[in-house]
């Protein structure tokens, strides 16, 4: 097939897409946009080795550029892509250069939602380029206040401490880490913070985040302040829909998509931290905001563009790592769910099983990769566990799978 694709987007679900074209046989020009300098990273690293600096930006790489000529995609860094003109098919460049196309990927990704206001040594952290400035306020200002108790406010606490900070977090929930783990979990990695020296507090509404060349002041709706050098906005991120919007796509928390990830103009494709796709299965959007999916995505968007057969749906799972404790999770988990318990919370290696109605739906696994990796195929077929049995840790996971299939 000839022609030209243009991604808009270097994350890893425009990278992704680009090179699963290729490995398609797809022989056309492919043209991959991106806003940010340098070639595709691998972002999560951006809050762990990257801010830890034990890790180069160059190491950080998905690819060489080599890898990149040798596939003939031509990737236009530092290029943020402005307009779309939907019924021409062709896309039009900051410096004012229009692409042609016959499909177009929109993996523009997701930006941190930010608190109103710019303020002096207030940072966020979403592209490998935020981390000078916030790992400058480090080394210098010794102090640092964390908004957001998620995995990145969790993760950049965990860093900033290895780097000898003094780091106090605050957050409007009632336990860390609460959008993916039970409140189980959430105390274990409190309990983890206070032991690494970092006080998590939760329920509090800031009314105020001040910043000026002497440092940051917090305070909450109770009254209580909080000061520190810097502060470090994590409360989670927004799709970046900017683009969609200007193009009149359908947007609604996120780029619209079908569960083809086509968007509602023909031609016109999203996929990754960016879409909201309708899932089959689910009967509803969803968008998610995980390495791994925004991977698979970009590769299934690719082979729906191509018109090649779909892969089969990919259980969404992400991971995290604090104090070089690995954190895993995969399904989706509601509060009602059933929780049980394989090995001890007072141990660093347990996991936390989320059933319904005995089918398991979520998994959340501290240093035991195994369980992990066995729960992400258990919960794609919608297996019924034995619940005495999925308990005990000495019995691998797969074992406690009882012979009725309930769907997923
Ligand atoms: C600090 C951090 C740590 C993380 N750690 C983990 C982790 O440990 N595990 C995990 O599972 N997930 C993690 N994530 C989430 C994961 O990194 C994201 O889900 C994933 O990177 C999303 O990929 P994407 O390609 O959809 O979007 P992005 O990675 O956001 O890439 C989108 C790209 O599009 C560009 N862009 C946007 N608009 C335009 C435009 N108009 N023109 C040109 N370019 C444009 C953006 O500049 C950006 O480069 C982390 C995220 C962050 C921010």
């Amino acid at each position: 097939m000839t022609g030209q694709i243009v991604i808009v987007g270097t994350g890893v679900a425009g990278a992704t897409a680009a090179k699963t074209l290729r490995a398609e046989g797809y022989t056309g020009r492919i043209v991959l946009v991106g806003a940010e300098d340098g070639l595709p990273y691998r972002r999560p690293m951006v809050s762990k080795e990257l801010l830890a600096g034990t890790v180069v930006e160059r190491r950080t790489l998905l690819d060489t550029a080599e890898s990149w000529r040798v596939g003939t995609i031509d990737i236009r860094t530092g290029t943020r892509a402005t307009e779309i003109d939907s019924a021409g098919r062709r896309v039009r460049l900051a410096d004012g250069e229009w692409l042609g196309y016959d499909s177009l990927l929109m993996a523009t990704g997701a930006r941190a939602r930010t608190l109103p206001g710019p303020q002096r040594n207030v940072h966020t952290l979403r592209h490998a380029a935020d981390v000078a400035p916030l790992r400058s306020a480090l080394d210098t200002g010794g102090s640092l206040l964390i908004v957001g108790g998620g995995l990145i406010g969790c993760e950049v606490a965990a860093t900033a401490r290895t780097l000898g900070a003094r780091v106090t977090v605050v957050h409007a929930g009632s336990a860390p880490l609460e959008r993916v783990a039970p409140p189980a979990v959430g105390a274990f990695y409190r309990k983890l913070h206070a032991d690494n020296g970092v006080a998590i507090h939760d329920a509090v509404t800031l009314t105020g985040l001040a910043g000026d060349s002497d440092g940051v002041t917090a305070t909450g709706s109770d009254g209580r302040t909080w000061t520190a050098a810097a502060a470090l906005v994590a409360i989670g991120s927004v799709p970046d829909t900017e683009l969609a919007t200007v193009a009149g796509l359908d947007v609604d928390n996120g780029i619209l998509v079908d569960e083809h990830y086509r968007t509602s103009a023909p031609g016109v494709y999203a996929a990754g931290d960016a879409a909201n796709r309708f899932d089959p299965e689910l009967g509803a959007h969803e968008r998610t905001e995980h390495w791994n999916s925004a991977q698979a995505q970009g590769a299934a968007a690719a082979r729906s563009m191509l018109g090649a057969p779909p892969a089969c749906p990919e259980v969404p799972w992400g991971w995290s790592t604090q104090y070089g404790l690995n954190l895993q999770f995969a399904g989706r988990i509601r509060p009602d769910d059933a929780f049980v318990l394989r090995g001890s919370l007072d141990e660093p290696a347990f996991t936390v099983l989320a059933l319904r109605e005995r089918r398991l739906v979520g998994a959340i696994a501290i240093a035991r990769p195994a369980d992990l990796r066995a729960a992400r195929g258990l919960i794609g077929r919608g297996a019924v566990l034995d619940t005495g049995a999925c308990a005990d840790p000495s019995v691998p996971l797969a074992q406690a799978e009882v012979a009725e299939h309930v769907g997923r």
